[in-house]
């Protein structure tokens, strides 16, 4: 696995990069060169800046919410080994944030409940959000510190009250990932500087100093969703299901009993690969199946999990596949 992560199968320094460093025109990310996004599961290293998806990597104990940036990563090609991460510190309204745009990317909506929805998911995750201090909160006093960063930050979340709506609701002023704080920038792009259309609010002040480029690949996703009108009305979002989606590994058995409505985030379920337009087979080619004499019985082998992609220069993709819960690579 290191060895397959030690060089990048692309030029790095060929990418046009958009001044926050968020999207490149080749659509061409992390060690397997294949496309993404950065709000969706994805980590940044530190060292050269390139993202890389979740189930790329190895070296997280928890799976990533949606939009979380509180991560010191480093990439396997920039140590020359193994990758390291490192969480950094959250305060109660980064968690506020977290947990909102999490929801309302699994779920499609803007408003949720605080009680009924947004303190049982946090709650049913606690130790997987990895809060640091935070984490020592006793479960009483959860609402009250999430409703006070809910009720004092106008600035990025609105109340249902506000909107003439249920007493309880709360969403987010504009869909987007919470931003680092600036002493934590640590000289990234930030996504809210520079002339990039996101409309969150402008905190950070790192400036787009590397390979600026006049062109943006695409805007963040994160700030062109709509949301939906009927937000309130909406069906309801039961937290498993929102658990489900915030532990793929935990619902690969029977990935998806009821159909899912929502197909935005494509690594939602199961163990996420990247999103694969363009020519690449969008799923491992059964011609690379271990030959049957390794190969458990059909009737129970569990689907093999994809833990890296590579495009090679010549456009062959390779993949590397778990088989029978790591017993085969
Ligand atoms: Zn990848
Ligand atoms: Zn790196």
């Amino acid at each position: 696995m290191l060895r397959m992560k030690s060089a990048l199968p692309y030029a790095l320094g060929a990418l046009d990069w958009d001044p926050p460093h968020l999207h490149n025109l080749q659509h061409c990310y992390c060690y397997c060169g294949g496309p993404g996004h950065w709000n969706l599961k994805m980590l940044q290293c530190s060292r050269c800046w390139q993202w890389f998806h979740e189930a790329c990597t190895q070296c997280l104990a928890q799976p990533l919410l949606y939009g979380d940036r509180f991560y010191v990563f480093e990439c396997s090609v920039c140590r020359g080994g193994a990758e390291s991460v490192r969480r950094l510190p959250l305060r109660w309204v980064d968690v506020a944030h977290l947990l909102l745009y999490h929801l309302s990317v699994c779920c499609k909506k803007k408003y949720f409940d605080l009680e009924r929805e947004i303190l049982p998911f946090a709650n049913s995750n606690w130790e997987a959000l990895l809060l640091g201090q935070l984490a020592a909160t006793p479960k009483a006093e959860r609402y009250g510190r999430l409703l006070g960063a809910l009720s004092t930050h106008k600035d990025r979340f609105v109340s249902g009250r506000e909107m003439k709506k249920r007493k309880g609701l709360f969403g987010l002023h504009t869909r987007a990932p919470p931003p680092l704080p600036p002493h934590l920038l640590r000289g990234r792009p930030s996504p809210t500087a520079g002339p990039a259309p996101s409309p969150s609010p402008g905190r950070g002040k790192g400036g787009a100093r590397r390979r600026p480029s006049p062109r943006r690949a695409q805007g963040p996703p994160g700030g062109s969703y709509n949301f939906r009108r009927t937000e309130s009305r909406g069906p309801p979002s039961p937290p498993i299901r929102m658990f489900a989606s915030f532990h793929p590994s935990a619902s690969t058995e029977s990935s998806s009993p009821t159909p899912d409505p929502d197909p935005a985030p494509p690594p939602a379920r199961s163990r996420p690969r990247p999103p694969s337009p363009g020519p690449s087979p969008s799923a491992p080619p059964p011609a690379q199946a271990p030959p049957p004499a390794q190969a458990p019985p059909p009737a129970q082998a569990p689907p093999p999990r994809v833990l890296a992609r590579r495009v090679t220069l010549d456009g062959t993709v390779q993949y590397l596949l778990e088989r029978g819960g790591g017993a085969a690579l």
